[in-house]
């Protein structure tokens, strides 16, 4: 599996984008900056969205994909979240008043965007993928996946803080190839990663204990405006199999 970054940030500026993740270039994993980040005729390629939680970093774009992609595609984005979150966007964002209810445009019976719910723990396949959906420690029934092709499996927590039933469930499968998971502040803004269900490294690094052992974990979500302060402090984990993802469009292939 491919699992190209978009955008691998908590936040977004001119060098920095916010989450996403594209798997083989048709299954996309939150929709911070999809439409920021690739061209129109990839954004076409897309057939599945999973969004983790309805946080503009992770679903903003969703909004302009179906501008872009509008009357182009054939067949609708198909997205896939937890009942909470397809509330959320579909009230405070596809709304007629901040966007277009891109769900019923151009028709009702053709629309740009589908949305489809997730139950807890329970596995879904999208063509190739397999798709397990683990609730995770975040605002508004926020989702983990684990996502698996042919024998190997990946394991995406997006946005989170401490948490324990992903990692059971991610040590139970011996087809882990890699875990994708975030830091968002310093450690001296430990009191603000608490309160807003983020990750330091300080709390990362005692999440690690938890996780399936000898799988790299790439953690994302970096708030630009502290991504040297978190370079530094992850470096200084000294954890071999932990990467930092500090620069956006990047490719990774498990
Ligand atoms: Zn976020
Ligand atoms: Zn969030």
């Amino acid at each position: 599996m491919e699992v190209k970054i978009i955008g691998g940030h908590g936040g977004v500026t001119r060098n920095y984008h916010a989450t996403s993740y594209l798997v083989d270039e048709e299954l996309l994993i939150d929709a911070g900056s999809v439409a920021a980040g690739l061209d129109i005729q990839d954004q076409l390629k897309i057939d599945h969205i999973l969004i983790s939680h309805a946080h503009l970093d992770h679903t903003k774009d969703l909004a302009f994909i179906c501008d872009n992609c509008f009357g182009l595609k054939g067949k609708p984005f198909e997205v896939y979240t937890h009942p909470t979150v397809r509330k959320a966007i579909k009230d405070h964002l596809f709304n007629d008043t901040i966007w277009p209810d891109f769900s019923i445009l151009p028709t009702p019976d053709k629309p740009t965007i589908t949305f489809n719910d997730l139950e807890n723990e329970k596995e879904i396949i999208l063509g190739k993928y397999k798709i397990m959906p683990i609730h995770v420690a975040h605002p508004g029934d926020a989702m983990g996946f684990i996502v698996t092709k042919g024998e190997k499996s990946i394991l995406f927590t997006q946005d989170t803080g401490p948490t324990d039933r992903i990692w059971e469930i991610g040590r139970t499968r011996k087809d882990l190839v890699a875990i994708f998971s975030e830091v968002s502040f310093p450690n001296r803004m430990q009191n603000i990663a608490d309160l807003s269900d983020h990750h330091t490294p300080a709390s990362i690094g005692a999440e690690l204990l938890k996780m399936p052992k000898d799988v790299p974990v790439y953690l994302g979500h970096l708030k630009p405006n502290y991504q040297e302060e978190l370079l530094q402090e992850i470096a200084d984990l000294a954890e071999p199999r932990v990467h930092a993802l500090y620069a956006d469009d990047v490719r990774f292939n498990f």
